[in-house]
């Protein structure tokens, strides 16, 4: 069977590049193969603007309740289609499908439900000022470009096109060049719910075409998730045309586990943000901080579960829980911090090596990997490893935990365990970080702001002010009596 090609989404529409050029997506779990899709090129890249603006001029003149009504069927479509969309998911990021099957295809839906709700009610402000009075639009930014990591392909192109979409702007999504098939399902439910060509186009490729996207001077903003060090190319890029950017970046979050925390609940929460979605999640919680007293209970029931509970093997079999990572560098890089984690002194609890589960023995899994007597100079402590590594440290005084937390150049998120409701409200609030849980970790829905403090990020995706990252004001002032001159 010859595999599968897809083409650029522009205009309604799948567009043949003139290169011929395309790259290969792997089945992480397979190593094997399963499709192709074609690069976009110069003649892409420019069907792709043309079409964004006319695109924009149609859905920008609809009113809001209109657009909000098409918005919803896409939503019904999504969630209609759940279960074949999450097996593309699933055969794109090497993630369990009982995962993906209720929260990758149902959490990207929800962001859009969330926005179309939201797009009618948003309001401008009128002022008298003497006679006269000046009042405001909430006008949309034009072309807007979403460029997506691969760890929730569909659920990220969801989160960005929803707000931008809801406040009329068109969009030009670039998938990660792991993950590319998602959004075009996203492109192709819009259009079947009727968004308007050109509204939501895909330009697939790696770096070279976020790049373009990022210094094109007709696209006036870059919503960006990915990786902190390709972030500030992002804005330093999109700063020659003085682009409104969002930047959804890493982390290296802490959970704090007091001395009165319940530890089966705190070592659920841990095991949560350290292996769910094989630990490609960009708010795990990597730096676990645990009281002295509460410690060796901890690690107990923290290993004896992860060697327990854990499944790993064919994603699509729906009793595994812990899938296979992105690529096999990857696989290669997070083993490579297991590395330095031994190398360094810490002391391995459970895991720490490749695996090759009978159901997928080419996959490129990594055993869910648990480090304790961590310091906070190792590399495992200090950097982003983006897989299933866990550090485990201890800590007595709760003004130290909280500077050792704070002691790193990022912020995306932070959790604290506690039965003292004055302490974890007191603790959070000294917390760098942009989003925190307290006695839970890792649930983000719709309605809450998510985004990083410090290098974690800019702006927020989700709740009512991401309306705003996608709008800009209008001033309009009006003269109600003779204008006096000196002239
Ligand atoms: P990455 O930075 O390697 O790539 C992200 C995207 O940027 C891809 O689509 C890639 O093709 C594109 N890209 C690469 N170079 C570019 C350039 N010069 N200009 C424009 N675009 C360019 O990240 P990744 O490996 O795909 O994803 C993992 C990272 O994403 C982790 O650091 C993780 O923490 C982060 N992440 C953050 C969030 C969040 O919401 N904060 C969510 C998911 C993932």
């Amino acid at each position: 069977m010859s595999t599968p090609v897809y083409q650029n989404f522009i205009h309604g529409q799948f567009l043949a590049n003139q290169s011929g050029n395309t790259f290969d997506v792997k089945n992480p779990a397979t190593d094997t193969v399963i499709y192709k899709v074609e690069i976009a090129d110069e003649s892409i890249q420019q069907a792709a603007i043309k079409s964004a603006q006319q695109g924009f001029a149609q859905w920008s003149a609809m009113t809001p309740v209109a657009r909000s009504r098409i918005l919803l069927k896409a939503v019904a479509l999504l969630r209609e289609r759940n279960d074949e969309l999450a097996l593309v998911e699933v055969l794109d990021t090497g993630k369990p499908m009982q995962e993906a099957n209720c929260v990758d295809i149902e959490t990207g839906a929800d962001v859009i439900e969330y926005f179309a709700g939201l797009a009618p009610t948003q309001l401008g402000q009128q002022q008298m000022v003497g006679d006269d009075f000046y009042y405001t639009r909430k006008e949309p930014l034009g072309i807007c470009a979403g460029i997506g990591a691969w760890n929730y392909p569909l659920q990220i192109a969801c989160w960005k096109s929803g707000p931008a979409l809801a406040a009329g702007n068109a969009f030009i999504f670039k998938p990660s060049e792991e993950t590319p098939l998602g959004a075009i399902k996203l492109a192709e439910i819009f259009i079947e719910a009727g968004v308007p060509a050109g509204v939501f186009n895909v330009v697939q490729g790696a770096g070279e075409v976020g790049q373009w996207l990022t210094a094109h001077p007709q696209i006036d903003k870059v919503s960006f998730t990915g990786e902190v060090g390709t972030g500030k190319k992002v804005v330093a890029s999109a700063a020659s045309t003085l682009k409104d950017v969002t930047m959804e970046l890493g982390g290296k979050s802490p959970l704090i586990v007091f001395e009165d925390a319940n530890v089966e609940q705190a070592v659920s929460a841990a095991m949560l943000g350290n292996f769910y979605t094989q630990g490609e999640i960009c708010t795990n919680c990597t730096r676990i901080y645990v009281h002295k007293t509460l410690y060796q209970s901890f690690i107990d029931e923290l290993k004896a579960r992860t060697e327990k509970n854990i499944i790993a093997g064919d994603p699509q079999d729906l009793n595994v829980n812990f899938g296979a990572l992105i690529s096999k560098k990857h696989q290669e890089l997070v083993l490579s911090y297991i590395d330095s984690g031994l190398s360094q002194g810490a002391t391995l609890l459970t895991g720490g090596t490749a695996l090759s589960p009978a159901s997928a023995p080419n996959g490129y899994f990594v055993a869910p990997t648990v480090f304790v007597d961590c310091h906070d100079d190792m590399s495992i402590v200090k950097e982003e490893i983006f897989g299933p590594v866990m550090s485990v440290l201890v800590f007595e005084d709760e003004d130290d935990v909280i500077k050792r937390a704070n002691a790193t150049h990022l912020g995306l998120a932070a959790g604290v365990f506690t039965q003292d409701i004055k302490r974890a409200h007191r603790v959070i609030h000294q917390l760098q970080a942009g989003i925190c849980w307290i006695n839970a970790y890792g649930n983000s829905p719709a309605e809450m702001p998510v985004g990083g403090y410090k290098q974690s990020g800019i702006g927020r995706e989700n709740g009512v002010e991401t309306l705003d990252h996608y709008t800009q004001t209008k001033s309009i002032y009006v003269g109600m009596s003779d204008i006096e001159s000196p002239f």
